[in-house]
């Protein structure tokens, strides 16, 4: 029996947005809500259950970023399924307004509220859902004949899930393989949780456990070489990121300002809030590793 549906819609600048069913013999699960404007998409994976004569038992969102999670209420009026993510996301499911403005507008004198990005972000999701379950990786659900095992897959948000059907070999992501060629810095807030992630996924490829994987924006990734490429070329890039930051502070003490503008414009990328969310991630790494001091909002080489 297929356990795994994809569905697929398309965002503006041409990114794939999907979601995913998971069907059990007695209860399904929906990957992700998707965000308003996709409520098509999200029909259809309903609909997609009701030709097999499931009822939605839970929504899951891999993590609580306005793409993934957007409508969880519209699904949540129509099936009454529990909502379960990542524990640290319950606040940020519950209310679009402290997630938005956490997200968004972290560093308020750097990223200002414009009307764009609240289109982009404030206006995509619906009304918050209570999160019924919060998980941190290592749970089982039980779909009848599907198993489905929680993964931690944390670093891209503080705390983010994948789910690997056991049977299928199948790991369902959503973005801790993040997009590499997009416009701006798809981007980690986390370094260390996100290698850590990234090996922690790496570690279920070796060993045979996982051979497939589906993400929200990449296409689907077959076989194990595909796999374990698309891991190392984050982990290559996060160590660039890192060794180019560490680079222009021994070169120059400077602002987290500075520094982000400089490593947006060298990986011509638009300087926007997620940049600066990983950026601000790498300089906390690297003062914790005190290979980096602060002072008054200066970094300077130790
Ligand atoms: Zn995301």
């Amino acid at each position: 029996m297929l356990r795994v549906q994809s569905f697929e819609s398309y965002m503006t600048g041409g990114t794939p947005l999907r979601i995913h069913v998971i069907l059990g013999s007695r209860a399904a699960m929906l990957v992700d809500t998707a965000m308003r404007g996709y409520e098509g998409m999200v029909s259809q994976a309903l609909d997609f259950l009701g030709e097999h004569g499931r009822s939605l038992a839970w929504i899951v969102n891999t993590h609580a970023h306005h793409d993934h999670m957007g409508l969880n209420s519209w699904v949540q009026a129509q099936t009454d399924a529990h909502v379960v993510s990542h524990a640290w996301s319950r606040r940020w499911i519950a209310d679009p307004v402290t997630n938005f403005q956490e997200f968004v507008l972290g560093y308020p004198e750097l990223i200002h509220d414009t009307p764009t990005v609240r289109k982009e972000v404030f206006a995509t999701m619906g009304p918050g859902t209570e999160l019924d379950l919060g998980l941190v990786g290592g749970e089982h659900f039980y779909l009848g004949d599907t198993e489905v095992e929680i993964v931690d897959t944390s670093g891209h948000l503080p705390g983010e899930i994948g789910l690997l059907i056991q049977e299928d070999q199948a790991l369902v992501l959503g973005d801790v393989l993040v997009g590499l060629d997009l416009p701006m810095f798809h981007g980690y807030v986390d370094p260390h949780r996100y290698r850590q992630s990234l090996e922690r996924i790496r570690e279920l490829v070796v060993t045979g456990r996982v051979t497939r994987v589906m993400t929200s924006h990449l296409p689907p990734f077959r076989g194990p070489e595909d796999i374990l490429n698309a891991i190392a070329d984050r982990v290559q890039f996060v160590d660039e990121i890192r060794t180019m930051i560490l680079a222009s502070i021994h070169e120059q003490p400077g602002t987290l300002r500075d520094i982000w503008l400089m490593v947006s414009k060298r990986h011509q990328k638009r300087p926007e809030f997620r940049g600066l969310t990983m950026v601000a991630g790498h300089l906390a790494e690297l003062v914790w590793h005190k290979e980096v001091s602060c002072h008054q909002g200066l970094y300077q080489a130790n």
